[in-house]
């Protein structure tokens, strides 16, 4: 007998069709004689529908009560799936995150999960009961509600999978797989087979939303071997383990990040401390800084440019307009209008010459790269956004990761 995570993310449980179709899916599997602990995220866009309510009635609104109002979309889905097994003559129960115990961190909109208590589960899983959790949700040491941030379903059913030493987590999505790019916007884009957690990680992060990047790094951690499958249709899926099968491939797959904008600090004091002041203020914000650059000093003073997530934009740059004295800087400047382009692959840790190739057919497009940064497995450009697309076709095509 074995114990199967199956997360469902929000079109697979987008409507009443779809919620049926979900229950008569996992029944089979039940009805197989494996035990089954689902996983779901609120139907269809409701999270964003409850986000854009709160904001017509506070245009700021407290976070905890944002975290409220947000775990009742994915409250509704588990009530609503139970009742669809019910209607099928299937064992099953609805737990929602106090239910179960999912302990988080404080922060509201963004917390991680620390413990999750197994006993509940596990004693409704013992009598035959196929167990719907809500996704997304925990609970911190206030017994207030908490939210892992936007995806976070994901992270929910990995963890769950890791604490219940489960065979599988299968992450049903509305693609049937982890493509090379994303398929919408590049011609010849792939499915592929398998991947290692590795490159998935790196391309979570940068901006291939299939999956939260959390829940991969949770995957890797506790080696739970993670599947990305349709929910509409029975194709094989991407396989997400430790070592991937490199296929002679230098690259694996192209993302794009646009979520992003790139601040520029002008005229820095050139002394020691001085780009320690300024990452300070802004990890103190509790913004993350992704790539960055800094000039060669010139007559004594230098320039510091960063990346962060464009929501938190606004909030590093008045953070440093407000402290340009005591940071010794004489500016700052700012791009919203920027993306990322990333290629990655654990093939080019042992080959040179990817970052040329890169940079050499961003230049026969006539793209220019405004910031750059690496590890042992990716190749990341900054860009202007208009060039996204046709930045990330031109990668693609340059690797060889076409059909
Ligand atoms: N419902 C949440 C969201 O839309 C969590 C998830 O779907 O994973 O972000
Ligand atoms: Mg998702």
């Amino acid at each position: 007998m074995k114990l199967l995570v199956k997360k469902f993310g929000g079109t697979s449980v987008g409507d009443k069709e779809r919620i049926l179709n979900v229950a008569r899916r996992c029944a089979a599997d039940w009805q197989a004689g494996n035990n089954i602990v689902m996983v779901l995220s609120a139907m269809g866009k409701q999270t964003d529908v409850l986000i854009d309510l709160a904001h017509q009635i506070n245009p700021d609104p407290p976070k905890r009560e944002l975290d409220m109002l947000l775990t009742t979309g994915e409250q509704t889905s588990v009530a609503l799936m139970s009742m669809a097994f019910a209607g099928m003559g299937i064992p099953s129960v609805s737990l929602n995150a106090f239910q179960v115990s999912m302990h988080t961190t404080r922060v509201y909109g963004n917390a991680r999960l620390k413990r999750i208590d197994t006993d509940r589960i596990e004693h409704e899983i013992e009598s035959r009961k196929i167990v719907i959790v809500t996704g997304f949700q925990g609970v911190n040491k206030y017994d207030d509600y908490t939210t892992l941030g936007r995806g976070g379903s994901d992270t929910t059913a990995v963890a769950l999978a890791a604490a219940l030493h489960a065979d599988s987590c299968e992450i049903f999505t509305d693609v049937d797989g982890v493509y090379t790019a994303d398929p919408r916007i590049v011609k010849g884009a792939r499915k592929m087979k398998e991947i290692s957690y590795d490159e998935m990680l790196d391309l979570a992060t940068l901006g291939a939303g299939v999956l939260h990047n959390r829940s991969v790094e949770l995957a890797k951690k506790y080696n739970v071997p993670l599947i990305v499958r349709s929910s509409l249709n029975e194709s094989e899926g991407t396989v997400i383990k430790e070592v991937a099968k490199v296929e002679g491939m230098l690259v694996s797959g192209v993302a794009a990040d646009k979520n992003t904008t790139r601040i520029s600090v002008l005229g820095l004091e050139d002394r020691p401390g001085v780009a320690f002041k300024l990452f300070d203020l802004i990890s103190k914000k509790n913004i993350n800084v992704d790539m960055i650059l800094q000039s060669i000093g010139r007559d004594g003073t230098k320039d510091i440019s960063f990346t962060v997530g464009s929501d938190d934009g606004q909030t590093a740059i008045d953070a440093i307009r407000e402290n340009l004295k005591s940071l010794h800087a004489k500016d700052v400047s700012f791009n919203e209008n920027v993306s990322k382009i990333s290629v990655v692959g654990a093939g080019m840790m042992s080959s040179p010459g990817v970052a040329a190739k890169m940079f050499e057919c961003l230049y026969n497009s006539g793209i220019n790269i405004n910031m750059i940064s690496t590890s042992e497995i990716r190749v990341t450009v900054l860009i202007d956004r208009d060039d996204t697309d046709r930045a990330m076709q031109a990668a693609h095509d340059a690797f060889g990761l076409e059909d």
